[in-house]
């Protein structure tokens, strides 16, 4: 019996696993598992508690003295809920999580045994920092790498099995300070655009001390039968399927979408959400998403940093509860040809310690100023930075899915909506060059006499663009499911927090100049909307004509990693994440490196299975066909009836061949591209090479396969056709 007919056999619907949630609200579960402020008031002496929020606020630095004391009271809740070891949890370039768990117990010099937790392991650790991706910064400085605490994201209790582990959110840093991990950056980001925002702020309300990134993520995945993905080398080693033929039906009668959730997902799905809630991720939605076995969840908005911990760990979390259910989560952007892929949409927004929503319309001419203010800035930020937003969102995975009818394409533009369009157009057309009491009209704009859900509708019907607003946030839908979203935050929060600085400088050279300071918003309000026209789009961006309209407009349409990365290294984006503190030149190169060296590896891992599966499964199963048919041939040949009577067989063997023999060279030809790409130092270059060489042969070995197992007799079959993945539940 082959893998396929055995996995078949193995599936499992019967999923036995009690619901876990007990009839316990959500409430009474959530956040069990963190260090919250209620446990720290808890556990920590009013010192402790009082400078360990400070610094939870401010990134203000703790003393040795007052570490020890938080480590203490961190160790003995955690010793109360069952924890016997801790980690610094980081997040590497790796594009997972890492740990490296230790041991509360220690011995002491006498010899007696005794846990220990003190200030120093909380604040930073040592893990090896040369098996995790560095981009050359280990050839030239340490190999030595640190994690450091980051005192704004609370500890937790990861449950894994029977075992439960103190997990310190930290930073990951080379012994020489630069930044090899996500998070760091994106701290930086986070302080460059609170300091922008904050003294823009300042012409509107006073009273503001603090503004934050705000994220709400939406998560799609594929849920797939574990017995019948361990039956496929390539989900297995890639997340994907690299050969496949769609299913007779297929998505195309939108069945799915919304649709009841059937009853073993729905049993994983109440699963990890309890254990998300223990962790406190606040997750809100979950529902069956356009493809067949796909699906999304969504928390309610957190602060980004947070917000980025814990999709990270949700991603975890969903894997590992999976395993529970017999099932494989699948993360990847687009697992199966033809069907389609995931995303992660990244809703982003300012908020202030006032309790303002910045990008929501204000109810006063006021604030509806101020509203303008940060929605024109957000547009010019994604007008002058577009080629870095699009590089943040480059994988091997996302290539597949972007521009591809589907998710968003490769061009980034922004949708706003017909109303704020009109809103823009005005400010743009009546404030003059010159300015006179017209202005004052314009300031009096009545955005906030449109009811919000009238806005929220009116924004929220382009589903098609990369970056469009609706009614209070923008909504970054080109993310790919399996990013991090730190990368695309970090350069969303850097280049809002820039054209900000721009802004502000602007506008204060016109207050100097004796003009009165709403005026002198107004009128740079009107140049910036002037100046990032062409990146505003309200039509369909899955469209041709968009991608032509998009080139006369001169957008880049990068479709490969490969190119898309070199805006990470381009002169502008030095100039700019210097100058904001995010990254250093070496940084920047080190990142570029790390993240072509990953494109590269994942093609040849592809390039690797792609060529085992064709050899090894499709080649073998399609000559014992073939045997079948010259045996029956040879038998029709000897009872003399006739050539006619074996003239549909000859056909199909003849087909048959054709396909054996056309898989056979192109598998050949691709070892011989990954040969020279491998040849290559460069890189840049040898990534393009996996790009235009290696990767083009992937889909004419795809396409003889996938005709084959059409043809080729079904018990012959070695992997899991689509319809058992997507179809047996
Ligand atoms: P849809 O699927 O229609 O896009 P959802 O309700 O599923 O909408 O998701 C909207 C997401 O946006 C949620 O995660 C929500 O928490 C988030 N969100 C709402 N307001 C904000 C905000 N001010 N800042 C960031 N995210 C927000
Ligand atoms: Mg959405």
């Amino acid at each position: 019996m082959n893998a396929r007919i055995s996995a078949i056999r193995e599936h499992r619907n019967d999923d036995k696993t009690i619901n876990h949630y007990n009839g316990k609200k959500v409430t009474a579960l959530f956040a069990a598992n963190v260090f919250t402020n209620k446990a720290m008031r808890e556990w920590l002496s009013d010192e402790a508690y009082k400078s360990l929020s400070a610094s939870a606020k401010n990134g203000s630095r703790l003393d040795r003295k007052m570490a020890d004391q938080i480590a203490s009271g961190m160790k003995a809740w955690a010793e109360e809920k069952g924890v016997t070891h801790f980690t610094h949890w980081f997040q590497p370039l790796t594009g997972t999580t890492a740990e490296k768990h230790d041991s509360f117990f220690t011995i002491k010099s006498d010899g007696t045994a005794i846990e220990l937790f003190d200030g120093d392991s909380l604040i930073q650790q040592e893990p090896d920092a040369s098996s995790f991706p560095n981009g050359g910064i280990r050839a030239t400085f340490e190999a030595r790498g640190y994690t450091a605490w980051d005192p704004s994201s609370p500890a937790f209790i990861m449950e894994t099995g029977f075992g439960k582990t103190l997990c310190i959110p930290t930073i990951f840093i080379a012994y020489s300070g630069e930044s090899l991990d996500n998070k760091a950056p994106l701290l930086k980001s986070i302080a460059a655009l609170n300091k922008a925002a904050v003294d823009v702020c300042q012409y509107f309300d006073k009273n503001v001390t603090k503004v934050t990134a705000t994220l709400g993520w939406e998560q799609e995945y594929f849920l797939v039968d574990e017995a019948m993905a361990n039956a496929r080398p390539d989900l297995v080693m890639c997340g994907r399927t690299l050969i496949g033929h769609s299913p007779a039906k297929g998505q195309q009668l939108e069945d799915h979408y919304f649709g009841s959730i059937p009853e073993r997902f729905f049993a994983f799905m109440q699963d990890f959400e309890q254990e998300s809630y223990k962790l406190g991720i606040p997750l809100r939605t979950r529902h069956n998403e356009v493809a067949p076995g796909q699906f999304e969840c969504a928390p309610i908005f957190e602060e980004v940093n947070i917000a980025v911990d814990h999709n990270s760990l949700l991603m975890d979390v969903m894997a590992r509860v999976g395993k529970r259910h017999k099932l494989k989560v699948l993360l990847h952007e687009k697992p199966f040809a033809g069907v389609n892929g995931s995303g992660k949409h990244n809703n982003w927004s300012l908020a202030t310690d006032t309790g303002v929503n910045l990008l929501a319309p204000g109810k006063t001419p006021r604030t509806n100023l101020m509203f303008l203010t940060f929605f024109v800035n957000t547009i010019k930020a994604v007008h002058d930075h577009a080629d870095l937003l699009r590089a943040s969102i480059a994988s091997a995975g996302n290539d597949h899915r972007l521009g591809a009818n589907e998710a968003p394409p490769a061009i980034i533009s922004a949708y706003i909506g017909s109303y704020l369009s009109k809103v823009l157009d005005e400010v743009e057309v009546r404030v003059k060059d010159k300015f006179d009491e017209q202005d004052e009209a314009i300031l009096k704009l009545d955005i906030h006499k449109q009811i919000p859900e009238l806005l929220q509708d009116n924004t929220d019907r382009n589903r098609t663009s990369p970056f469009a607003f609706t009614g209070n946030k923008f909504e970054f839908r080109a993310v790919g499911s399996s990013a991090n979203c730190a990368g695309p935050m970090t350069v969303l929060n850097t280049i809002v927090a820039q054209t900000l600085k721009s802004f502000k400088a602007e506008v204060d050279a016109l207050i100097e100049k004796g003009e009165k300071k709403e005026i002198a918003i107004l009128h740079i309000l009107r140049n910036s909307i002037n100046a990032s026209k062409n990146i505003r789009f309200e039509g369909d961006n899955y469209s041709e004509e968009w991608a032509a309209e998009a080139a006369t407009r001169g957008l880049s349409n990068f479709k490969t990693t490969p190119i898309a990365l070199d805006a990470y290294v381009s002169e502008a984006s030095k100039k700019l994440f210097i100058s904001n503190g995010i990254f250093t030149e070496r940084e920047m190169e080190a990142r570029h490196e790390i993240m072509l060296e990953e494109y590269v590896k994942k093609v040849q891992i592809e390039a690797r299975i792609l060529g085992y599966l064709a050899t090894n499964h499709v080649l073998p199963a399609a000559i014992q066909y073939q045997n079948t048919l010259i045996a029956n041939i040879r038998g029709l040949k000897e009872l003399e009836i006739g050539d006619s009577s074996y003239k549909a067989q000859l056909h199909l063997l003849k087909v048959v061949s054709q396909h054996i023999q056309a898989i056979n060279d192109k598998v050949e030809e691709m070892i011989e591209h990954r040969k020279v790409a491998n040849n290559t130092e460069d890189m840049h270059s040898r990534a393009i090479q996996y790009c235009d060489n290696v990767k083009a042969c992937f889909e004419i070995i795809r396409y003889h396969s996938d005709k084959l197992e059409l043809i080729v007799q079904d018990s012959l079959w070695p992997l899991p056709k689509y319809r058992e993945m997507l179809f047996l539940r």
